[in-house]
C-alpha cells in the first residue's frame, strides 16, 4: 500500500466518522426509538387497556414526532410518527380520555440557535479538515482534485488561446452579431473609445428561448476579441451556505479585473436576479445577497475598465428591475428562434464535418423544422450521424435525418413546436392581415417585422410596427386605426378560410379595450359626451369590470357604453375589411412569402406590397 492510498484512506475514515457524528447529534440519538412498535400496535394496546399515558413530542418545522407511551406496568415504548396531527386524530378516535389515558402533546420543539447551527458548524469544520487533507495530498504529489477552490469563484476561465469560437460559428443571428460587433471592437482596442470619452455598456443581456445560441454568442464575442472569458451560471450561486454566493461574486469580479480586458458571462441570470422580496421568508435570503453583491460589483468598476458583463436569460419579465438600470444591464439583445434562412445556415455549420449523401437537401430540412432552435438542429444532425454510424455507413442519408427527426421531434415540448401546415397557413394570413393594415393606415406602422415563427408562449406569430414616436396626444383617428389593425388578423382569417380560429382572442381584447377607453375615458363618443365613466382601475380589472361597473353606473348608462363600444368596433371592422379586400393581392402575396420565409422585414414587406398592388 503506497503512501497516497493510505492518506486518502485516512481522509475517508475521518469523513465517515464526521458524518456519523453529525447524524448521531442531529437525530437526538439519546432516545431509543422502537422501530418494531407501530401506531397499529399502539391502537391494539389502547384497546387492551395496557396503556397509562401518551406523550407526543413534535419536531420543529416538519410534522413528524416521537411518541412516548407509558404502559400500566411502568414500561415505556418510544416510537416515531410521520405526522403528529394524523396521530392526534387517531388518538381522538380511540377515545383516550374515556379510557383515562393521559394524552399530552408538546409544543413544537424549536432547537436553540446554537443547536440549529451545530450541524452546520460541524459540517464546516469537517469540510475544512477534508480540504486540508486533500491539499496535503496534492502537496504530496497525489491528484487531489480541485476541491481546494471551494468558496472561491467557481467561474470557469477560458483563456484566449483555448477559445476558438468566433462569429463564424454562430449561424444566422445577423442583427444580434451586429449589435455585439462594437463590444468586440471595444475589447480589442479600449483606448480608442476611452480617448473619445465614449461610454461603452457595462452589461448586456442576451434574451431568448433556450438553445438559440446565447451562450455560443457570448463565447464568440470573447473569441473575436481575443480576450479571456469567465463563465458562471446563475444556478451555481444558489448555495446552501449563506454568504458563499456573494463571496463568489466578489472573487469572480476580482479575478476578472486582474485579467481585463475580458468578458464575464453569467448564464441563467434569472436564477439569482429574480425580483427581490419574493423569496420565501422575505428576508435576506442567499439569492438576494448574491444579487446585491453583483449590483455592487457592477456599480463598482469603471465604465471603461475593459470588463463587459454578458448575461443570458429566457425570462426578462421575472428579472429584478434593479439590474436593468443604467450602468448595469442597460443593453438588451434579443436572440430569437431562427427563420428558414437561419436554420439552413445553422444546418450548414453543423454538417460541415459530417459527410452528406446527395439526397440530403439542407434547404428542405430547414423548411420542415419550423420552430426548431439552433440546439434542436444541432441535435437533429447529431442523431442523424449516429444513425448513419450504426448502419456502418460513411455518410448520412436522408433516411437517417428522417429517423432523427422522429426521435428529436418526439419530446412533448418539441412536438408542440412542430406546426402543422394548415396552422402555419392560418397564421400567415392572420399576420399578413395585421401587416397590410399597418401599412395602409397612415397613423400606424410602418411594419418593421412580420413573422410566423412561434415565439414560445401563446402567440403563433407577430407583426411589429416601428416603435411609435412619443406623441403626447393620441388622436381619435389613430385610436380607430389601432382598432382596425387589431381586427385585421381575424378578418384575414375569415376572408381566406372556411372557418375562424381562437388565435385572435388577444387582438379582440385589445380592440375592445381601446374602444372602451375612447368611450369612457377620452370622451370620444358623442352620445355619452365629455364625461369620465371610468371605474376605479379600468385597465387592471378588465375582466371583473362589469360587476362593479354596472352597479356604479346604473343600467341605462352601462348599456349605452356597451352599445357605443360595439358601434365603434363594428365600424372599424367594416372599414378594415374593406381595406383588406381592396388589397387582397398583397394579402395573398404577403402570406405566401411568410410561408416561404417565415419572417419578412420592412424592406421586403414594402417591396412585396408594391409588387402586388402594381
Ligand atoms: P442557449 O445558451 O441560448 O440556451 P446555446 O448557445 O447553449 O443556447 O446553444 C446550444 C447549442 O446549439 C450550441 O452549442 C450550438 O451547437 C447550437 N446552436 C444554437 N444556436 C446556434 C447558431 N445560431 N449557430 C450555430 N449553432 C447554434
Ligand atoms: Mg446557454
Ligand atoms: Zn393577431
Amino acid at each position: 500500500m503506497n503512501k497516497n492510498v493510505k492518506r486518502s484512506l485516512i481522509s475517508y475514515l475521518v469523513l465517515f466518522a464526521l458524518i456519523f457524528g453529525v447524524l448521531a447529534l442531529v437525530s437526538n440519538g439519546s432516545q431509543n426509538v422502537d422501530k418494531s412498535y407501530t401506531e397499529q400496535n399502539f391502537a391494539e394496546d389502547v384497546k387492551k387497556g395496557t396503556v397509562a399515558s401518551v406523550y407526543v413530542q413534535q419536531n420543529a418545522e416538519v410534522p413528524t414526532g416521537t411518541v412516548e407511551v407509558t404502559k400500566k406496568d411502568y414500561s415505556k415504548v418510544i416510537f416515531y410518527v410521520t405526522d403528529v396531527n394524523d396521530f392526534q386524530k387517531q388518538c381522538e378516535k380511540l377515545d383516550l380520555s374515556e379510557k383515562k389515558i393521559r394524552f399530552q402533546m408538546s409544543d413544537v420543539v424549536r432547537p436553540s440557535v446554537l443547536e440549529r447551527m451545530l450541524p452546520y458548524i460541524i459540517g464546516v469544520i469537517g469540510f475544512v479538515i477534508l480540504i486540508m487533507l486533500m491539499v496535503g495530498m496534492q502537496g504530496a504529489g497525489g491528484g487531489g482534485g480541485s476541491m481546494a477552490n471551494f468558496g472561491k469563484s467557481r467561474a470557469k476561465m477560458t483563456s484566449e488561446a483555448d477559445n476558438k469560437i468566433t462569429f463564424e460559428d454562430v449561424a444566422g443571428l445577423r442583427e444580434e452579431k451586429e449589435d455585439l460587433e462594437e463590444v468586440v471592437d471595444f475589447l480589442k482596442s479600449p483606448s480608442k473609445y476611452v480617448e473619445l470619452g465614449a461610454r461603452i455598456p457595462k452589461g448586456i443581456l442576451l434574451v431568448g428561448p433556450p438553445g438559440t445560441g446565447k451562450t455560443l454568442l457570448a463565447k464568440a464575442v470573447a473569441g473575436e476579441a481575443h480576450v479571456p472569458f469567465f463563465t458562471i451560471s446563475g444556478s451555481d450561486f444558489v448555495e446552501m451556505f449563506v454568504g458563499v454566493g456573494a463571496s463568489r461574486v466578489r472573487d469572480l469580479f476580482a479575478e476578472a479585473k486582474r485579467n481585463a480586458p475580458c468578458i464575464i458571462f453569467i448564464d441563467e441570470i434569472d436564477a439569482v436576479a429574480r425580483r427581490r422580496g419574493t423569496g420565501l421568508g422575505g428576508g435576506h435570503d442567499e439569492r438576494e445577497q448574491t444579487l446585491n453583491q453583483m449590483l455592487v460589483e457592477m456599480d463598482g468598476f469603471n465604465v471603461n475598465e475593459g470588463i463587459i458583463v454578458l448575461a443570458a436569460t429566457n425570462r426578462v419579465d421575472i428579472l429584478d428591475p434593479a439590474i436593468l438600470r443604467p450602468g448595469r444591464f442597460d443593453r438588451k439583445v434579443s436572440v430569437g428562434r431562427p427563420d428558414v434562412g437561419g436554420r439552413e445556415e445553422i444546418l450548414k455549420v453543423h454538417t460541415k464535418k459530417k459527410p452528406l449523401s446527395d439526397d440530403i437537401d439542407l434547404h428542405e430540412i430547414a423548411r420542415t423544422t419550423s420552430g426548431f432552435s439552433g440546439a434542436d438542429l444541432e441535435n437533429l444532425m447529431n442523431e442523424s450521424a449516429i444513425s448513419a454510424a450504426k448502419d456502418n455507413r460513411k455518410f448520412i442519408v436522408k433516411e437517417d435525418v428522417d429517423k432523427a427527426f422522429i426521435k428529436v421531434g418526439i419530446g412533448t415540448e418539441r412536438k408542440s413546436r412542430i406546426i402543422p401546415e394548415e396552422d402555419r397557413r392560418i397564421t400567415a394570413y392572420h399576420e399578413a392581415g395585421h401587416a397590410i393594415l399597418f401599412h395602409v393606415l397612415k397613423d400606424v406602422g410602418p411594419v418593421r417585422t412580420v413573422s410566423i415563427i412561434p415565439t414560445g408562449e401563446s402567440a403563433a406569430g407577430y407583426t411589429m410596427p416601428l416603435p411609435e414616436n412619443d406623441n403626447m396626444h393620441c388622436t381619435r383617428g389613430k385610436l380607430l386605426q389601432d382598432i382596425k389593425v387589431s381586427l385585421g388578423g381575424r378578418i384575414a382569417e375569415e376572408m381566406i378560410m372556411d372557418d375562424i380560429t381562437t388565435g385572435a382572442s388577444q387582438d379582440i381584447k385589445q380592440a375592445t379595450a381601446a374602444a372602451r377607453a375612447m368611450v369612457v375615458k377620452y370622451g370620444m363618443s358623442a352620445e355619452l359626451g365629455l364625461i369620465n365613466y371610468e371605474t376605479d382601475n379600468e385597465e387592471e380589472t378588465f375582466v371583473g369590470r362589469d360587476i362593479g361597473h354596472r352597479k356604479m353606473l346604473g343600467e341605462q348608462t352601462a348599456s349605452t357604453i356597451d352599445r357605443e363600444v360595439k358601434r365603434i368596433v363594428d365600424e372599424c371592422y367594416v372599414d378594415a375589411r374593406k381595406i383588406l379586400e381592396e388589397h387582397i393581392a398583397a394579402l395573398h402575396l404577403c402570406a405566401e412569402r411568410l410561408l416561404e420565409k417565415e419572417r419578412i422585414d420592412q424592406e421586403e414587406f414594402e417591396a412585396l406590397f408594391d409588387e402586388a398592388m402594381a
